[in-house]
């Protein structure tokens, strides 16, 4: 069956047809491939075309689809043990290598998912301060907690312009949300508002309304003026964190903050997340605290295990260097070709990480300095790049996902692909 004909099929079942909505092709004027293999870089269909895929599942898999060692450890838990819902020693052996080999996380919890880890977070923020307000940056996305839909990322750009329906209007209005790249808007914020404010969170490489990579006297004076009141610093790194580098963000700028979440990577492809940092912070959650917080499945020993390999596989071979390396080369022979063609065209990149947008001089850091047109012409040439089997993550504010797997050969092919693609657009 084609992907067109099971398209109508699940949208009968499920709202829109898919389980997450940036699944969905939404805007793109096409229906959504339905995929019925994945290896290394790429993708199947169910028409058995293949496509070199750069979604990725949306930054999970660094190492590309089924590693071969990942799949050998989760094989083996396989065969050992699915769940325990009790305690075991592999979430543990995670837990202290994540401990020992990165000196901000004092304490943490596995939970299993981005969006449960920043709610726990934030939990723990109010419960620490005792105050209620939340401050977020324009363009951030934290997953889907009703406090966090406000101003958030891909999944909601260019559809409504803030939240979601269904929050209650009490609950949007703990949350302040101000400019990403404003120090004086965000100083502004702190003067009025300062003492209420329990916690801020930020992706300190914000990678979901497209990439807006921040300046470092930005994230430098933020965490400034959370200490200076008494507000707490959350670090989302469920995109960042195993990805930019082996110690995310904060090893990248040097900004310790006092609770960091990640996801996505962490897993190793499977449903894992985790928020930890400070040990007195930590050390709130029940049962040695009052902060409730509690998993079925949390800690699931697989994905504990997909995970632990696929970070201690990553650091043996210093893949980051590798895969920022390649990047690096694939988005300067990208740019090369939309220079040479002319296309209005540019690519952002950092670390494994790009972004294909309109012509800037400068680097984008707010979602106001996108350009126009963003939505229509990514649509024109995810289309065309679709056609020559390239699979971009489906909206135009989405960032492109590079893995270990894909080499340098497959990355040429690729980037001959799309700039034939930007050709015959622009
Ligand atoms: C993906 C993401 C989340 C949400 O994680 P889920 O696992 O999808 O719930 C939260 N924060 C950031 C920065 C993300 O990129």
């Amino acid at each position: 069956m084609q992907s067109l004909e099971l398209f109508e099929r699940a949208k009968k079942v499920a709202p829109g047809g898919v389980h997450s909505p940036v699944r969905s092709f939404k805007g793109l004027d096409h229906h959504p491939i339905f995929f019925k293999k994945a290896q290394g870089a790429y993708l199947t269909s169910v028409e058995d075309k293949t496509y070199i895929d750069f979604c990725q599942s949306f930054g999970p898999l660094i190492l590309g689809h089924q590693d071969p060692d990942v799949k050998e450890e989760v094989h083996r838990m396989i065969d050992t043990a699915w769940t325990f819902g009790a305690c075991e020693i592999y979430s543990l052996e995670l837990a202290e290598w994540m401990t020992q080999n990165l000196p901000w996380m004092e304490k943490l919890r596995f939970v299993s998912s981005g969006t449960e880890a920043v709610m726990s977070a934030l939990r723990v923020a109010r419960a620490a301060t005792n105050r209620k307000k939340i401050l977020k940056f324009e363009g951030c996305y934290h997953g889907h907690a009703d406090q966090l839909l406000v101003k958030a990322g891909s999944g909601l750009a260019g559809t409504s312009a803030s939240s979601s329906a269904g929050i209650s209007p009490e609950v949007a209005a703990t949350t302040l949300v101000t400019p990403l790249d404003n120090i004086e808007q965000l100083r502004e914020v702190f003067k009025v508002q300062g003492s209420e404010i329990a916690a801020v969170i930020i992706e300190p490489l914000p990678a979901n309304y497209g990439l807006l990579v921040q300046r470092q006297e930005f994230l430098k004076e933020l965490s400034t003026l959370c200490k200076t009141h008494g507000a707490l610093l959350i670090f989302d790194e469920v995109i960042s964190g195993f990805r930019t580098a082996f110690g995310g963000m904060v090893e990248l700028t040097g900004i310790k903050p006092d609770l960091v979440t990640y996801g996505k990577v962490i897993g190793g492809g499977f449903p894992v997340g985790c928020y930890g940092g400070r040990k007195d912070l930590m050390d709130l959650v029940a049962p040695s605290g009052d902060v409730y917080q509690a998993g079925t499945l949390s800690a699931n020993p697989v994905g504990m295990r997909a995970g632990l390999r696929t970070l201690q596989k990553m650091k043996s071979i210093d893949g980051w260097k590798v895969l920022n390396q390649r990047t690096e080369k694939f988005c300067q022979k990208l740019q090369k070709g939309f220079d040479d063609m002319k296309a209005p065209v540019t690519i952002s990149y950092h670390s494994s990480l790009f972004w294909i947008h309109g012509r800037v001089k400068e680097p984008i850091r707010t979602i106001e300095q996108i350009p126009a047109g963003q939505g229509e012409n990514f649509k024109k040439l995810f289309l065309k790049c679709l056609d020559k089997g390239v699979y971009l993550a489906p909206n135009a504010y989405e960032v492109g996902f590079i893995s270990l797997a894909h080499t340098d050969e497959i990355l040429n092919d690729a980037a001959d692909k799309i700039l034939q693609a930007a050709k015959e657009v622009f």
